[in-house]
Formats: C-alpha cells, sequence, structure tokens
C-alpha cells in the first residue's frame, strides 16, 4: 500500500489531491474536526502535541498493520497540531482502495489505533473566554516548521548554523580569561630558553668523575655568564640558574662538602638536576590552537612565549530576564506559594566561563509592564549579543517569553525541543543577535544551557564545537522508558559515569555534584552498569 503521513502547523487544505492509484478504484475521505466544547466547557481551541517522528512512523506501521486485514491501495494522513481552532481540522484521512467497505473499515480500525499507540495528543483545551490569547496562538500555528518539536540534535544544529562567530579583539592576557583564541599561538623560542638548574647546588661536566673540584664562580637566578668549564671546575649554582654552558649535571649542595674555594663530592644523584633548553617545547611549536577557550594554564603560556595581546573573541554582552510573580529574592522568606530565585546566580555562575558582560532585571508577569521595564534595556544591534528569559518559555496564559522576543523583533526557529528535562526552549535570532527563553525549573536551566546556551556561546566566540564524549556508567541508571531522550545529571569520576537521583525537573540538590549530563536514548529505560554511553561534560 501507498503511504503518505504528514504533521503540519498550518490548516488542512479544503481540498486534498487523491493519489494515482484511486482511480483504480473509491476514494474515501474523512476529516476529523475539533468541536466547540470539551468536558462540558465551551472551547475556541484544541491544542495538539506530537513526537514528530515517531508519530509518523508509528501511523504508517498503524496502516500496514490493518491493510494486512483489509487490503487497500493507498492512504494518506494529514495531522495538523499546535492550536487547532474549533470548527477546523485537526486529522485529515484519505484511502484508495478497490471496494469501498476496505476503506470502511480501514478506516475505523485506525482511528481507533490513533488513540492507543501513536503519540500525538491533546495538550489542553482553550477555554472560549480567553480570546485575548487567539492572535498569538492562531499566529504560531501558522508555520509547520515552527510548531515542530526539534529533536536534540536537529536543534543543536539549528543553532550550529545560525550562530556566527564575532569578529575577533586583540586584548591584554589579564581581560583574556574564558575568551576563545582566534589565532594559533606557536612558541617564539625554545623553552626553555637555555639549560637551567633544578636545585641548589654545584654544576660540572657531566663526563667529569673526578672527587674534588674548584668552584669558579657563583650563579643567581637571574645571572648570565656564559664560559665553558673545564674538568675539575665547578659553578655554585640557584635554582633556576641559567648554567654556562652545555653538557653539564648538577650536584645538589646536600650532596657536597664545600671548604674555601673547593668542594668535595659525596654522593651523585641519578638526575641531572637540569631542565633543558627546549625540552618544554621547541621555537615554532603551537602553543595553543586557535579554539582554544583560554583558562589559566593556557593564559600563563601566553604570557610565557611574550603573546600579551592575544586575538581572541569579543567580550559578549549578555542580558538576562528572570520571570514570575512568585519569585522572590533568595534574602527573602517565601511565603506560601512564593520561590527563591535561584536561576539568577545559577545562570550568573554558568555564564562566567564564557567571559560576559551581564545584565539581569527580573520582570513583572504582566506583559504590558515587562516591556515597559525591557524598553530601559539598550538592545540595539552592536550592544548585545546574547538575550535569555528564565521562565514563561511554555503556552500558559501567562507565559509571555514567545511574544517578548517576537515583540524584539526575533525570529523565533523553534519553541520546543523533544529533551528530559527541559522541552519548552525558545531560540530566537535577530541578526547577529540571538536569545533563549528557557523553563523556569533549575534542572532544566541547567541542562538547557549546557546543551543550547553554550553551543550558542561556543559558536559565537568561534570556539571548538560542544561534543558529547563516552564513558562507562560505574553504576546503573535506573529508568523507566521515556519517550522523550533524557539528559541525566550525573557525576564522572575515575571510576565513570555515577547518575545522580533526581525525580523533577524542579530538583536541584543533583546540581552539587553534577559535572557531566548522561544521554539516555528515547525509549532506551535502565541502562546497565558497565555500559557505554554517551555524555556531556558541564
Ligand atoms: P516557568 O518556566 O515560568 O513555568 O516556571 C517553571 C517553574 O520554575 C516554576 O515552578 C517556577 O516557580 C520555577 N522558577 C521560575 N523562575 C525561577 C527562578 N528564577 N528561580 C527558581 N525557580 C524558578
Ligand atoms: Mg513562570
Amino acid at each position: 500500500m501507498e503511504i503518505e503521513v504528514q504533521l503540519t502547523g498550518i490548516p488542512i487544505a479544503e481540498k486534498i489531491s487523491s493519489p494515482q492509484l484511486a482511480a483504480h478504484g473509491a476514494w474515501l475521505e474523512f476529516r476529523g474536526a475539533v468541536r466547540d466544547e470539551e468536558n462540558g466547557v465551551k472551547i475556541f481551541a484544541l491544542e495538539y502535541e506530537a513526537y514528530a517522528e515517531m508519530a509518523v512512523r508509528e501511523i504508517r506501521q498503524l496502516l500496514e498493520k490493518i491493510s494486512a486485514r483489509h487490503p487497500c491501495l493507498a492512504a494518506k494522513v494529514i495531522h495538523r497540531i499546535g492550536i487547532v481552532p474549533s470548527g477546523e481540522a485537526a486529522i485529515y484521512v484519505g484511502i484508495a482502495s478497490r471496494h469501498r467497505a476496505e476503506a470502511i473499515a480501514l478506516l475505523g480500525e485506525f482511528m481507533n489505533g490513533l488513540k492507543q499507540g501513536v503519540p500525538i495528543w491533546k495538550r489542553r483545551a482553550l477555554p472560549a473566554e480567553t480570546p485575548a490569547l487567539r492572535p498569538v496562538e492562531t499566529a504560531r500555528a501558522e508555520s509547520p516548521d515552527k510548531a515542530a518539536i526539534k529533536s536534540l540534535d536537529g536543534a543543536m544544529a539549528e543553532i550550529h548554523s545560525r550562530c556566527q562567530a564575532l569578529p575577533a579583539v586583540r586584548a591584554p592576557l589579564t581581560e583574556a580569561l574564558g575568551r576563545v583564541l582566534r589565532e594559533t599561538v606557536c612558541a617564539p623560542e625554545d623553552l626553555p630558553t637555555v639549560d637551567r638548574a633544578t636545585r641548589d647546588g654545584y654544576a660540572s661536566l657531566s663526563n667529569d668523575e673526578s672527587e674534588k673540584f674548584s668552584v669558579v664562580d657563583t650563579l643567581h637566578a637571574a645571572d648570565w655568564k656564559p664560559r665553558q668549564l673545564k674538568m675539575g671546575e665547578a659553578v655554585r649554582v640557584a635554582t633556576g640558574a641559567a648554567l654556562p654552558c652545555e653538557n653539564l649535571r648538577v650536584v645538589m649542595q646536600e650532596n657536597v662538602e664545600r671548604n674555601g674555594d673547593k668542594i668535595q663530592i659525596l654522593r651523585r644523584e641519578d638526575s641531572l638536576n637540569i631542565r633543558l633548553r627546549g625540552e618544554d617545547v621547541k621555537a615554532g611549536q603551537p602553543l595553543v590552537k586557535s579554539g582554544a577557550r583560554l583558562d589559566a594554564g593556557k593564559l600563563a603560556l601566553l604570557a610565557t612565549a611574550g603573546c600579551t595581546q592575544p586575538l581572541v573573541s569579543p567580550q559578549l554582552q549578555v542580558v538576562h530576564f528572570t520571570t514570575g510573580d512568585e519569585i522572590v529574592p533568595p534574602e527573602q522568606t517565601p511565603k506560601p506559594g512564593q520561590v527563591r530565585d535561584s536561576n539568577s546566580i545559577l545562570m550568573r555562575g554558568l555564564l562566567q566561563k564564557f567571559a560576559c558582560d551581564l545584565q539581569h532585571a527580573h520582570l513583572p508577569e504582566n506583559f504590558e509592564a515587562a516591556k515597559q521595564l525591557v524598553e530601559t534595556f539598550n538592545l540595539q544591534p552592536s550592544t548585545f549579543n546574547l538575550l535569555l528569559v528564565s521562565g514563561g518559555a511554555s503556552v500558559g496564559d501567562k507565559d509571555f517569553t514567545r511574544s517578548l522576543l517576537e515583540w524584539l523583533g526575533f525570529e523565533i526557529g523553534f519553541s520546543q525541543v523533544n529533551v528530559r528535562p527541559g522541552r519548552p526552549l525558545i531560540f530566537g535570532v535577530n541578526g547577529n543577535r540571538i536569545a533563549f527563553g528557557l523553563p523556569g525549573n533549575p534542572l532544566s536551566h541547567f541542562v538547557c544551557f549546557e546543551l543550547f546556551v553554550a553551543t550558542a556561546l561556543e559558536k559565537l566566540t568561534g570556539g571548538n564545537p560542544r561534543q558529547f564524549g563516552r564513558g562507562t556508567l560505574a553504576v546503573r541508571l535506573e529508568d523507566a522508558p521515556n519517550p522523550r531522550e533524557t539528559l541525566w545529571p550525573a557525576r564522572l569520576d575515575v571510576a565513570g559515569l555515577h547518575p545522580l537521583a533526581w525525580a523533577s525537573s524542579g530538583d536541584i540538590t543533583c546540581l552539587t555534584e553534577a559535572n557531566a549530563l548522561i544521554r539516555v536514548p528515547a525509549n532506551r529505560g535502565s541502562i546497565d552498569a558497565g555500559t557505554e554511553v554517551e555524555f556531556l561534560p558541564t
């Protein structure tokens, strides 16, 4: 049987063309429209959600299974997702068969099966007395892409392709921590530049087996006094001192007896006690490669090489708005129903490794009042790079993040990702400015930052792309199969990955230990200890 399945965010067309095979028999069409009432309440629309890829697969399999009993020629199924106003079709089914009775039987069984096994569901009914929602929600259903739920890979790929690296700048080392190096810096000379003593002691020719030596000079760490030592000669050296010539060894002063300008070696160590010229790195070798994020160690190496104004990513300008009238500052004792703000400090901490200038404000839950507050920020091009809004990313009555981003001129790339925790995740682009609406729950917040915001930050700064690694589960991961991909907080140590306990995206205790997110495939369920899994270091 020829099968065509579509999920769409736009109204199903009035007229659907029948497949050519329909010419060989009957063509039966069915449209299921949304009624104006749900559970006794008047509604103006229903919202449908779906796991898109899986739903298409399941519909196809269902049709194939039923057609074994009721052979038909072709079937075409279109399911609308997102907001479907009452009176409009949520589903269209067209069936071509040799005999009409077969098509009717197939349709009946298909509609029953659809309710049971296919991951498309009514997310909510919109009561008739909330007309204020209509314009935004209707607009939302207009584009099929925007209504669709993104897969994790799809969302990361879209962020990657829509964010462009910002132009690089030269910055002093004191301002370069956390920025991305945008040029490969090579060693201008051997490091160390000369042989240096690693002990306080006496230097002599390495092949000089004499027991007694004349001390011909004294070298401190800052001295540079080249001379060729002869057999029987030694120089007193301090740790770090540049040695006067090559092919020496240093005997620790503890193993030497000194009388005036004479010494006697009591014992020679196996080690030469010398850092040899170029033993750390040779002239011309790359020291730090372009794309590396500069941490303390890399900055120290650049300083050693005299690279004091490296070419780096610019300091990012980030604006963060928190939302929710139930949110109170952490200093305040919450009344029943109130919640202390943890996302502001969480975001500040997560952004720290990316070298950002951060401005923050808490927005009132009244959209008009929120817009007025937002207007006090300068959100023009070139004044900021990234806008983050915590909370209100879903489609509740008071959730305005999406509308706020659209009001600010952001084109919404997607607004849901098929991951757990953290499904409502809005990604918007306005020129070279990027915006994210993040779910307010702390664990979702953390996961969405690590998966999506950090991906954008790496791209904006020209850093190496974020990638999943592979590791071994130290203990069993207990989970019921879930239709969404799960990012499971974990602690990674020498024994492997330890999944941490969490029950809801509102949980926060696991964040104290989490340094990795294990990627659990959709519908996988528990995973045994010792299994190799994908994970994202955080
Ligand atoms: P929302 O995404 O706005 O629906 O919020 C989801 C949950 O996250 C709610 O229980 C909020 O109270 C909580 N939440 C939102 N913002 C914050 C915040 N800044 N700090 C802690 N929890 C928050
Ligand atoms: Mg909220």
